[in-house]
């Protein structure tokens, strides 16, 4: 299947950047104007490492008008994330997005 481009997984999961990203600094963090993180070991046990969310507390910062404006430059994360994966650690995120699905249909 190919991405149908919906930004569901943008809204609904939280982007965890692996080090390289995070030492990058190209990203916009959770705890960015925070300068109390060490190093990528400290950021990724407190949450430090992920990527900012727009006000309404769910959406990637960098969703805008339902589309990544940093596409060519996306995290690993969300590279490896597809709807159709077979892999198994995105099963649960597949029927979370396909129930987010479901109940805006309804609405
Ligand atoms: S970086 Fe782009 S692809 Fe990744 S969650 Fe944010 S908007 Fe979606």
């Amino acid at each position: 299947m190919k991405c149908s481009q919906c930004g569901v997984c943008c809204k609904l999961f939280v982007i965890n950047l692996n080090e390289k990203e995070y030492n990058s600094g190209k990203y916009k963090l959770v705890f960015d104007g925070f300068e109390f993180v060490s190093d990528f070991e400290e950021a990724e046990l407190i949450g430090a490492n992920l990527i900012m969310q727009k006000e309404d507390g769910e959406t990637c910062i960098y969703l805008i008008e339902g589309k990544c404006s940093i596409h060519d430059d996306r995290p690993q994360a969300c590279r490896d994330f597809f709807c159709d994966s077979k892999e198994e650690w995105c099963r649960g995120m597949i029927r979370k997005i396909e129930r987010y699905k479901n109940l805006s249909d309804r609405t």
